[in-house]
């Protein structure tokens, strides 16, 4: 099996892929992907595809097309090699389908190689460089195997399988690499696009938090490892692929050269959440997988109540990783954790949704959200990671600290993850991670788990954090863009995500516990006004401060293009904001073998 692909035209964005399999004596199916593991959303690329054609033996041969995705070649004459050729219009910027201009490519191969069904075996890949010596400074950088490339990265690369193909993506540019090595494994972080970052902070950043999370899994399971990161004036996102993992990130979020060493801005904080992120996905989820996705089927949904653990664990470990790392302080771990508590507190939804409920219909709920989500259902990624958290917890809680959630998840390496890669490996089951825990815990679980991840009960986390020297406090909203993590006044809110508009304030989002919902403003609605004068995303808290709580007001806003009134009294929030803190004593020895050390 054979494929080739040529950036055809990066004006028209356009990518020419050719799979050409030999001996093929009868018809032959071909079929792309629906979706792309990591990212449970049916996609359907084959609606990317601007051309297709098949050959035999240089011969044109008729196609058909069978469904949405799948197409047949007819019978060649005589045995022979049978081609299909496909153009893709590549204009997709974000991390998990194809991208082509005259700045850079990019292709994830779930979005272009067409499955030969039935000969799925060891396939070549060639990638050339588009024909023009305009882009001679192009270079490719991708995970696959090398056989035969020259000195800019273009050409032969092998793959065990179509599976291990296509999760490998490609990136092709004018690229800049920075490298370290963890347990003397080569790693990589190539930068596609304009930026200025100090890469020499970011290169010794990434390398602590992968050292910290390769120590809590003892190994490492990739001969090499590569972020292939696109830098952007906003995009943000990351999936996770064997060897590597594609990151965009706003230019803004990188380390600058003219900052203090110590300093870490929030952007840069995420970033280094995300690059952590993706790497621990690298044990988990791309190696621990659910049963559900041992083999994928990439035609449809694959349904799992795990996503809580692939992700929300991953979530949990994500920013453990950097205080572990000591890229952030325990101060600034803590902040995002109070985020975390925040976010699940506001969404309402987490009373009509499990955690579980939520992994199930990741298709078509978390990955289709409205402006209702909150209210109506829960992110299996921050209740996950508190989920994950209170295990932890509790595990150290119960074994006096000689025990962890380290300890499950290298538990879980062993059982699941540690021989085999995609396909051949046995999963977990839907109900997998319980018995591990009991094994950690040396006791049951099933009170925890049953509360966890099967009710609505919120998980009570201030009992937990209070022996590790965390106290954990609520408040009520400070102002508008207030995202929780932070001591802070409570002030008079809407119950809204608003957003700038040029006419007033966009309300993005209404939470059902607010003033706004109940007095029959609606997510959409322009507010223009209040107590007749002007409003803007600017002025809002300001405006609001010159108000008491039970003050009534008449708010203006337009719904499409009619003006509509609402008299709404004004209030705080309800306290649904936490923030931790530091006990006056310090953390205990609890609390620094928590976060300061993976055992
Ligand atoms: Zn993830």
């Amino acid at each position: 099996m054979q494929y080739r692909v040529f950036p055809l035209s990066p004006e028209r964005h356009i990518f020419a892929i050719t799979a050409t399999l030999e001996n093929v004596s009868g018809t032959q199916q071909w079929q792309l992907p629906a979706w792309v593991p990591g990212s449970y959303m049916i996609r359907d690329f084959a609606r990317h595809i601007v051309h297709i054609k098949a050959e035999a033996g240089g011969e044109a041969l008729a196609i058909t097309k069978l469904d949405k995705h799948t197409w047949q070649t007819a019978a060649p004459a005589q045995t022979a090699s049978v081609s299909v050729t496909i153009e893709v219009h590549a204009h997709d910027t974000s991390v998990r389908a194809a991208f082509l201009d005259n700045r850079y490519g990019f292709f994830d191969g779930a979005s272009v190689f067409l499955r030969a069904l039935g000969r799925e075996e060891v396939c070549q890949l060639d990638v050339q460089p588009p024909a023009d010596s305009a882009y001679d400074s192009w270079t490719l950088a991708t995970g696959l195997n090398p056989v035969n490339t020259d000195a800019r990265g273009f050409g032969t690369f092998a793959a065990d399988d179509y599976d291990s193909l296509i999760d490998h993506p490609v990136l092709m540019g004018k690229l800049e690499t920075v490298q370290f090595d963890v347990d003397g494994v080569p790693h990589s972080i190539v930068l596609n696009g304009r930026q200025r970052a100090d890469t020499a902070r970011l290169t010794r950043d990434v390398q602590k938090i992968c050292a910290t999370q390769a120590a809590l899994f003892g190994e490492l399971p990739m001969q090499q490892y590569l972020f292939l990161t696109h830098v952007s004036g906003s995009a943000y996102g990351g999936l996770e692929h064997r060897n590597s993992s594609t990151l965009a990130c706003p230019r803004k979020t990188l380390p600058r050269h003219n900052e203090a060493a110590d300093k870490v801005r929030d952007g840069y904080r995420t970033l280094m959440g995300l690059f952590s992120h993706e790497y621990f996905h690298s044990w988990n989820v791309k190696r621990i997988k659910p049963a559900a996705f041992t083999p994928y089927d990439l035609t449809k949904e694959n349904y799992t109540e795990l996503l809580w653990a692939f992700e929300g664990i991953t979530s949990y470990y994500d920013n453990l990783g950097l205080v572990r790392a000591g890229v952030i302080s325990a101060e600034s771990y803590l902040e995002l954790l109070g985020q975390d508590i925040t976010r699940v507190a506001r969404s309402h939804g987490r009373h009509r949704q499990t955690v579980t409920e939520s992994s199930f219909d990741a298709w078509t709920r978390f990955y289709k959200q409205d402006s209702n989500a909150p209210n109506a259902i829960i992110s299996y990624y921050v209740k996950g990671a508190l989920v994950a958290l209170a295990l932890d917890l509790t595990l150290r809680k119960i074994t006096q600290g000689q025990k962890s959630l380290d300890d499950v998840m290298r538990l879980l390496w062993q059982r699941y993850g540690r021989d085999g890669t995609a396909g051949r490996q046995q999963g977990v089951p839907e109900k997998g991670i319980q018995p591990l825990a009991e094994e950690v815990a040396g006791q049951s679980l099933e009170e925890f788990f049953q509360k966890a991840l099967y009710s609505t009960d919120d998980i009570g986390l201030t009992e937990l954090l209070a022996p590790l020297g965390v106290q954990l406090h609520w408040r009520g909203a400070n102002g508008h863009a207030d995202k929780g993590g932070k001591p802070g006044e409570s002030t008079l809110h809407l119950g809204a995500m608003t957003a700038k508009h040029s006419q007033g304030v966009k309300l993005r989002v209404l939470y059902e516990q607010g003033i706004a919902m109940q007095a029959g403003l609606a997510p959409g609605d322009i507010l223009i006004a209040i107590d007749y004068l002007k409003v803007t995303n600017d002025n809002l808290d300001d405006t609001l401060a010159s108000f008491s709580p039970g003050d009534k007001v008449r708010l203006h806003a337009f719904r499409d293009d009619e003006l509509m009134q609402y008299d709404v009294v004004l209030q705080p929030s309800a306290n649904e904001f936490a923030w931790l803190e530091i006990a006056k004593d310090g953390l205990t020895d609890a609390g620094k073998a928590w976060l300061l050390s993976s055992q």
